[in-house]
């Protein structure tokens, strides 16, 4: 009975750094904002609203942005110059 306990404390242990180190790598994946899946974000080149979790995210100039596609965020990040 004892060494049944241990383990479920290892065992809930274990599952606790599993979820810390899988959820964050989750997280990123999906949104700065903990995934919020159905939140809208705004293209800043078209105005376009796009479901967060399909923007396609790029840093430019120490900020991030969000577009609808590849091509928004590069017609963007030329306009911007840098
Ligand atoms: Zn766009």
């Amino acid at each position: 009975m004892i060494r049944f306990l241990i383990f479920l404390i290892l065992a809930y242990a274990a599952f606790r750094v599993v979820k810390a180190v899988v959820w964050p790598k989750e997280k990123i994946i999906r949104g700065p904002d903990g995934g919020v899946i159905d939140e809208m974000v705004q293209d800043p080149y078209c105005k376009t609203y796009i479901p967060k979790r399909e923007a396609v995210r790029k840093i430019i100039g120490g900020e991030t942005y969000s577009f609808c596609s590849e091509e928004c965020a590069k017609k963007f990040e030329s306009q911007k110059g840098s």
